[in-house]
């Protein structure tokens, strides 16, 4: 297993992890100015940027299956699609 290999769940919740900590960072700094937070989606490679004031990423934040994404990107969610246990 290398480690570079992180599951797309991964690496959406490394990016996540990573905008929280710029939230908690500029927000009282910056409260009516946009913040530039990373593209949430599945693709490990992408580092687009996405502009939020701080006041709408928290109030988006508050639902939990709502994401950062830059406009054509998409989000692939955890689910049940594949069940392991199933397999022969
Ligand atoms: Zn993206």
């Amino acid at each position: 297993m290398s480690p570079f290999a992180e599951s797309d769940t991964q690496c959406m919740t490394h990016k996540r992890r990573v905008n929280s900590l710029i939230h908690e960072r500029v927000h009282e700094l910056r409260e009516s100015e946009p913040i530039a937070f990373f593209c949430e989606c599945s693709s490990p490679r992408c580092f687009d940027t996405v502009w939020l004031l701080a006041g709408e990423y928290e109030s988006a934040r508050l639902d939990a299956e709502w994401s950062v994404l830059s406009p054509g990107h998409r989000c692939v969610k955890p689910g049940r699609v594949r069940d392991l246990d199933s397999s022969p």
